[in-house]
């Protein structure tokens, strides 16, 4: 009899976009030919930029030539790739060698498999409200989870507790759902605490290229001490527009060891195992995005993105209504007025605004009476979404 992973069966269902289609459905099937303002939207809507396009091209055609043709990359990442990473670091005085980074094919893949490295016998703590996949992948690990709440009170950027034992800690900043950024100082406390629990930090940063305050850090190792505890998993998704052309990177220092196991090199031997690497056109469109073109084209696309952040982030500052991130993130996540819940708010939106947005709740319990903004929308339909909210939340 062949044993099966019996820990998939402890997965919760995820009733959040089910249920977001649900009630979306129901109201057009009510309300045929209504335009639906939709700020749920995590995925982004600019196309790639020209530089990345003309790359992608380029290697096409590289691949059509006997002369130029690729075959198998390197598993761990093609070195114009991590070369580009690493010089990118290096804007921030973050040195990194080459053999610790890792290409990937983008961030949720990497977020689950990472658990590759570490027995079933851990904990995980989780701060909440937190990306879904963090939860589902430590369940199929067997890992136990330690879920740990995060407030208004606290700016949604909780402190270590050290009389919390996890091993492993996942931290995204700037942070989806709630778009809150961790400081240099509350990244450093949490670095010490994993320094001295033994503990390792995975570092979400999908977001990183949202962040314009310069103090707020991009990396996990521009904190010191931080390459001893810490691994990074980044992506071009949100950054680029990658989320369907599949690119990211893993940071996993050569410093990083437990119990005389050094985990760049467990990482080297689980990627020359498990994958034949990420395709040379594909990193070759990749690292276009670290040219001085592709920079500047990519951070004119994320520009319209924050400035449809602002647009909503006036309108809840005329409406006197809470709310954290936007402006180094593309999400903003607001109380709920009137004491409402998040799915009351849900409903309001959708019957009395037409907007569809994200309800709070579906990212952990903490997260009711919260709810999640998207400004990955087109710029018309926020601009209207904004006015809406004042009409409906303006005292
Ligand atoms: N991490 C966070 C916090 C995300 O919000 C997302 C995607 O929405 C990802 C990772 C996954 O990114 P990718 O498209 O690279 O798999």
């Amino acid at each position: 009899m062949i044993n099966l992973n019996e820990h998939y069966s402890e997965l919760k269902s995820s009733y959040l976009f089910y249920n977001i289609a649900q009630k979306t459905n129901a109201y057009l099937q009510k309300n045929p030919n209504t335009h639906l303002l939709r700020l749920g939207i995590g995925d982004v809507t600019l196309p790639l930029c020209k530089t990345v396009v003309e790359a992608l091209h380029k290697a096409v055609d590289d691949q059509g030539n006997k002369e130029t043709f690729h075959g198998y990359m390197p598993e761990c990442g093609a070195d114009f790739y991590k070369k580009a990473i690493k010089d990118y670091y290096s804007l921030r005085n973050v040195d990194l060698s080459t053999e610790e980074i890792f290409a990937s094919s983008g961030a949720s893949d990497e977020l689950g498999d990472i658990l590759d490295l570490f027995s079933s016998n851990n904990t995980t703590l989780i701060m909440e409200p937190a990306y879904p996949a963090y939860v589902d992948a430590n369940v199929i690990a067997g890992h136990k989870i330690i879920h740990l709440p995060s407030s208004k009170d606290n700016g949604f950027t909780p402190s270590p507790d050290y009389s919390i034992k996890a091993d492993i800690i996942y931290i995204c900043s700037p942070n989806n759902p709630t778009g809150a950024v961790f400081t240099k100082e509350k990244l450093s406390e949490w670095v010490e605490y994993a320094n001295k629990n033994n503990s390792v930090i995975i570092f979400d940063a999908a977001y990183e290229a949202f962040i314009e305050d310069d103090e707020i850090p991009h990396s996990i190792y521009e904190i010191e001490n931080s390459k001893k505890c810490a691994i990074e998993i980044s992506s071009l998704s949100k950054t680029a527009g990658f989320t369907g052309t599949r690119c990211g990177y893993t940071v996993i220092p050569k410093d990083l060891a437990f119990n005389g196991m050094n985990l760049n090199e467990m990482w080297v031997r689980n990627r020359t195992t498990k994958t034949n690497g990420v395709s040379y056109i594909i990193q070759k469109g990749a690292a276009a995005v670290f040219t001085a073109s592709g920079q500047k084209e990519i951070k004119e696309n994320i520009l319209k993105y924050k400035q449809n952040a602002k647009v909503l982030m006036q309108a809840l500052d005329e409406c006197g209504i809470w709310y954290c991130g936007g402006k180094n993130a593309p999400y903003i996540w607001f109380k709920c007025p009137n004491n409402m819940g998040s799915w009351e708010t849900f409903d309001l939106l959708l019957n009395k605004g037409k907007i569809v947005g994200t309800p709070g709740e579906g990212f952990g319990k903490c997260g009711d009476g919260f709810f999640r903004l998207s400004s990955f929308g087109n710029k018309e339909d926020t601009v209207e979404a904004a006015k809406r909210l004042v009409e409906l939340f303006k005292k």
